[in-house]
C-alpha cells in the first residue's frame, strides 16, 4: 500500500513540486546548490587534512609545514562557513517563495469555487489545507535538495577520504552503515497513518474553537460548556497521544545510529592496533583522518536515512493541497458565454429540476415567471426550496434540467460577470468585512465616489446612525459588525444594494424581529430600493406579503399556488392556511 502510494507520489507530486520550484526559483536553488557543493567539498577536505594536522604535531620532521597547514585549515573552515551561510540564506528564500506562491495559488483557486463547494467543506479544513499544504511543500523541496546535493555529496567525499586513508576499516563502515539504515526503515510504515489521524484531530480542535466563537450564544443558552469542553479534551488528548507516538518512532533513529557508531569506533581501535596480516602500518594521522571522516559521515548519513520519514510527514498535507488545486470546478463559464443583454429583468424558471448532491428533487418541474419591475413574495414552510431558487437565479448552482432565464436568455450561456451586475442580494444576515463602514459599502460598487456612497446610505436610512458614530464612515467594523444592531446591519445591506443599482433584487427577509423604529426605517429603505426593480422576496412578515404584486406559495420544491393576495385568500387553499397560521398570529 505504502509502496504503491510512494511510487505514485514519486512520479506525481514530488516531480511536480520540484519541477515548479526549480522553474520558478531556479537561480535561488542554483546558488544554494553551488554553496552545498562547496560545503560538501570542504567537509571532506577537513577530514582529509586531519592526517597532516596530526602528523605535523606528532612527527618532528613535519614541523616546518605547520604554518602552511594552519593556513590551509583556516581557508577550509572559512570556505565552509561562508558556503553554509549562503546555502542557508538562499534555501530559505526559495522555500519562503514556495510558501507564498502555493498560498496565493490555493486562494486564487478557492475564491473561484462555487458556493456549493464551501457548504461542503468546513472552513477549518480549508484553512489547514492552505496553510499546512504550503508549509509541507516547502519542507519537501528543502529536504530533497539538501539530502541529494549537500548530504549525498558530503557522504561521497567522506567515503572517498575513508577509503583513501584506511581501505580495510572502510569495509567495516560499509557493513554497519546499511544495517543502521535498514533498521530505521521499518519505523516509517506507522508514521504515515498516525500523521493522518493527527491531522483529523487537529481539524477537530479548529472546529471546536470555531463553533465556540460562532455558537457561543447557543452554547450558553443550552449549557453546552461541559459538552464542548469534553469534545475539546478528547481532540487535544488524541493529538497529544499521536504526537507522542510519532515522537517515539522518530526518536528511535538517532540513538540507534549513535550506538552503532560507538560499536564501529571500538572495532576501529582493535583492528588498527592489532592490524591484519600483511596490512601497512597505520600512522596516527591516517587513523585520525579516517575517524574524523567516519564521525563526520554520521550526520549526513543520519539525515539521508531520515529523509523518507520527513517526506512521509509532508505527504498528507501536500496531497490535500494538490487535490484542492486540481479539483475541477464543475460550474464553469461556457467558452462561448455572452454577457446578459440589457433588459427590464424578467426572470423565468422553465421546467426547472434541481437537487443537491445527496439530496435530489429539491426543485421539481418548476415553471414560474417573475415579472420585470414587480415584487413577488415567496412564501411557504421552511425547507420548501425558496433559498434554493435564489441560489439557482444567482447561478450558485446549475439546474439538473430545465433553465433559468433572464429576459429570455439562459443563464448557462451568460457570463458570470454580467449576471452578478444584474443581481443584488440582501440576505437575512449582513456580512461585514473587517474594514471601515465606507469600504464595506463600497464593496457593492468599487468605483462609487464618497458622495454616492453617502447618498445610498441616506436612502437606506443608515446615514444618521453612521454619523452618530465617533469616526463616522471611517469607523472600523469589528468582527462582523459586532457593535451594530440587527436593524443597522440590515440598513447597511440595503445601502449596498441601492449603491449597486441592479435590475434584479433578491431579498431574504430577516426573521428576527426588529424594534418598531428600526422596522419602519428598514421598511421605507426597502420601498426605495425595490422601486421599479424586479424583486423576489422570501417573505416572513405580513406587511411584505400584503404589499407584494404577486405571491407564490412554494412547498416541497413545487409551486402550489400563485396570484395576488385577494385571489389567494379567495381560493381558500394552502396560502389561506399559511396566512392564518404564519402571518395572522395575534401579537403576544
Ligand atoms: P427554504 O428556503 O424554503 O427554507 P431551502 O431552499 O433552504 O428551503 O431548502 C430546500 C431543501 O434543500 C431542504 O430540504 C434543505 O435541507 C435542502 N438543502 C438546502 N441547501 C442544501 C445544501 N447546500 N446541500 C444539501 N441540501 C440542501
Amino acid at each position: 500500500m505504502i509502496k504503491k502510494t510512494w511510487a505514485k507520489w514519486q512520479s506525481g507530486h514530488i516531480g511536480r513540486l520540484l519541477g515548479e520550484s526549480f522553474r520558478n526559483q531556479g537561480w535561488l536553488y542554483g546558488i544554494a546548490m553551488i554553496a552545498m557543493v562547496v560545503v560538501a567539498a570542504t567537509t571532506a577536505g577537513t577530514a582529509w587534512m586531519m592526517e597532516n594536522i596530526v602528523n605535523a604535531m606528532t612527527e618532528p620532521e613535519m614541523r616546518g609545514q605547520v604554518y602552511l597547514i594552519a593556513a590551509a585549515v583556516l581557508a577550509l573552515f572559512f570556505g565552509k562557513a561562508a558556503a553554509s551561510y549562503v546555502q542557508a540564506v538562499f534555501l530559505a528564500r526559495a522555500g519562503n517563495r514556495i510558501i507564498a506562491v502555493q498560498q496565493e495559488r490555493l486562494y486564487a483557486k478557492l475564491i473561484k469555487r462555487g458556493v456549493g463547494f464551501f457548504s461542503k467543506n468546513e472552513s477549518s479544513s480549508l484553512l489547514m489545507r492552505v496553510t499546512q499544504g504550503a508549509q509541507a511543500a516547502r519542507r519537501l523541496v528543502d529536504v530533497i535538495v539538501t539530502s541529494f546535493v549537500r548530504d549525498l555529496l558530503t557522504l561521497i567525499g567522506l567515503v572517498f577520504v575513508m577509503i583513501y586513508q584506511q581501505p580495510l576499516l572502510s569495509v567495516l563502515f560499509f557493513i554497519v552503515g546499511p544495517v543502521a539504515l535498514i533498521s530505521v526503515r521499518f519505523l516509517l510504515k506507522q508514521v504515515r497513518s498516525i500523521m493522518k489521524s493527527e491531522m483529523k484531530s487537529l481539524s477537530e480542535i479548529y472546529k471546536v474553537l470555531q463553533e465556540t466563537s460562532g455558537g457561543i450564544t447557543i452554547i450558553k443558552v443550552f449549557s453546552l460548556e461541559d459538552h464542548m469542553a469534553g469534545r475539546m479534551n478528547n481532540a487535544v488528548r488524541s493529538v497529544e497521544k499521536r504526537a507522542n507516538s510519532i515522537a517515539k518512532l522518530q526518536s528511535i533513529a538517532s540513538p540507534l545510529m549513535e550506538f552503532l557508531a560507538g560499536l564501529a569506533i571500538a572495532a576501529i581501535l582493535v583492528i588498527s592496533t592489532i592490524g591484519f596480516a600483511g596490512s601497512e602500518p597505520t600512522t596516527a594521522g591516517q587513523l585520525m583522518s579516517f575517524i574524523t571522516a567516519l564521525l563526520m559521515a554520521y550526520e549526513p548519513a543520519k539525515r539521508l536515512s531520515k529523509m523518507r520519514v520527513v517526506i512521509e510527514t509532508t505527504l498528507v498535507p501536500i496531497d490535500m493541497m494538490f487535490s484542492l488545486l486540481d479539483e475541477e470546478e464543475p460550474m464553469r463559464e461556457s467558452p462561448d458565454a455572452k454577457p446578459l443583454a440589457p433588459g427590464p429583468g424578467e426572470i423565468r424558471l422553465r421546467d426547472l429540476n434541481f437537487g443537491y448532491a445527496g439530496k435530489p428533487n429539491v426543485i421539481s418541474d418548476m415553471n414560474l415567471t417573475f415579472q420585470a419591475g414587480k415584487t413577488t413574495a415567496l412564501v411557504g414552510q421552511s425547507g420548501g426550496g425558496k433559498s434554493t431558487i435564489f441560489g439557482l437565479i444567482m447561478r450558485f448552482y446549475d439546474p439538473d434540467s430545465g433553465a433559468v432565464e433572464i429576459d429570455g436568455q439562459d443563464l448557462q450561456g451568460a457570463t458570470f460577470e454580467s449576471l452578478r451586475q444584474k443581481i443584488s442580494y440582501v440576505g437575512q444576515e449582513t456580512f461585514l468585512f473587517s474594514a471601515s463602514i465606507m469600504e464595506n459599502l463600497r464593496f457593492a460598487r468599487p468605483d462609487a465616489t464618497d458622495d454616492e456612497v453617502v447618498e445610498a446610505a441616506r436612502a437606506a436610512h443608515a446615514h444618521e446612525f453612521i454619523c452618530k458614530m465617533e469616526y463616522g464612515y471611517d469607523t472600523q467594523v469589528g468582527e462582523n459588525g459586532a457593535f451594530l444592531s440587527g436593524g443597522q446591519k440590515q440598513r447597511l445591506a440595503i445601502a449596498r444594494a441601492i449603491l449597486r443599482k441592479s435590475e434584479i433584487l433578491l431579498l431574504d427577509e430577516a426573521t428576527s424581529a426588529l424594534d418598531a423604529e428600526s422596522e419602519t426605517l428598514v421598511k421605507t429603505a426597502l420601498e426605495k430600493l425595490t422601486e421599479n426593480v424586479t424583486t423576489i422576496v422570501i417573505a416572513h412578515r405580513l406587511s411584505t406579503v400584503l404589499e407584494a404584486d404577486k405571491i407564490v406559495v412554494i412547498q416541497e420544491g413545487a409551486v402550489i399556488e400563485e396570484g395576488n393576495l385577494d385571489t389567494l385568500i379567495e381560493n381558500d387553499g394552502m396560502f389561506r392556511q399559511l396566512f392564518d397560521k404564519q402571518f395572522r398570529q395575534p401579537a403576544s
